[in-house]
């Protein structure tokens, strides 16, 4: 039996698991990614928390990282990361493993989790957009990743939605979709609803500074005023910003994976509402939003191993 060695970078944890040929996890962990300092440290904690756990020879290794350039192997201004300008992620885990490592974008390597495992193996176009620390997408045309010509595709989170907004986003332009989207974005939305609220929501009833996206989704669900709105706010944003990818593309699903999509059809009901508003009537209602399945068990790494299985 081979064994493989997948990583899935975010802004907040870095998930990664050992795999069977069948894509099976044998081995599953974290570490949460502001205890990394650079990507050297990152390679000998995997590497140490290997050795201790998985006797097994690993036969490759496949990373999906955030900014992750498909033609260099490189990360290049992850705004999310403080690993500095110019990662050479691959050579760094080569070296120390001593394994073939391929990298891709984070987002793609959720997309290849889905061609490669789990029930939506036959679409052939779709997108799938990640929801975490930063928003990404994964776009698949005919059966195939889009990496764009500078192997840079995937920056959904850096669409601008509002041209007139003062969020200011870690790439350093002003309204980008992650400044609403992303866990932060809904932490500053969640900050300026309160101050506007009279007080009685049950968001009031928890130490500000401890309130996640997950609180809001809660209370939205017990029907808190507060919370709803929250919740309407940023699904009628991410509905808008998907109408681009429907209006563009004609494809067949959107699929929502990580972070807030964990709330599962709560938000892909709010969602598909503002979704179908916003696309050319000719398009309404003919392309589904759907949760990813392979959510809870991370699509991203079975996604970044399928790069060094074959
Ligand atoms: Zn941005």
């Amino acid at each position: 039996m081979n064994y493989y060695l997948g990583i899935d970078i975010g802004g907040t944890n870095v998930e990664f698991g050992i795999l069977d040929e069948s894509f099976e996890f044998i081995y599953k962990n974290a570490i949460k990614t502001e205890s990394i300092l650079n990507a050297e440290h990152l390679s000998d904690e995997i590497y140490k928390i290997c050795s201790e756990n998985f006797k097994e020879k690993i036969q490759g290794i496949g990373i999906g990282a955030p900014s992750l350039n498909y033609m260099t192997g490189n990360i290049e201004n992850a705004p999310n990361l403080n690993w500095g300008e110019t990662i050479p992620i691959c050579e760094i885990f080569e070296k120390k493993f001593k394994v073939k490592t391929k990298a891709i974008n984070d987002a793609s390597a959720a997309a290849l989790g889905e061609l490669n495992y789990g029930e939506n193996k036959n679409i052939q176009n779709f997108a799938i957009v990640t929801l975490g620390t930063g928003v990404g997408i994964g776009l698949v045309i005919n059966g195939k990743i889009v990496h764009g010509k500078n192997g840079l595709g995937g920056e959904f989170g850096h669409v601008i939605i509002n041209r007139n907004s003062n969020r200011e986003c870690n790439c350093g332009n002003y309204g980008c979709l992650e400044t609403y989207l992303g866990k932060n974005g809904i932490l500053t939305t969640v900050k300026q609803e309160m101050e506007f609220s009279s007080g009685t929501s049950l968001l009031h009833k928890i130490v500000p500074s401890e309130i996640s996206p997950k609180d809001v989704f809660k209370f939205a669900r017990k029907e808190d005023p507060v919370a709803l709105s929250i919740v309407e706010k940023l699904s009628d944003d991410l509905g808008y910003a998907l109408s681009f990818l429907g209006n563009t593309l004609d494809l067949e699903c959107v699929i929502l994976s990580g972070g807030i999509s964990k709330e599962g059809n709560f938000l892909k009901k709010k969602t598909l509402k503002y979704f179908n508003q916003y696309l050319m009537p000719n398009l309404q209602q003919k392309i589904d939003i759907k949760v990813s399945e392979l959510n809870e068990i991370n699509g991203g790494i079975i996604g970044a191993v399928s790069l060094v299985k074959d």
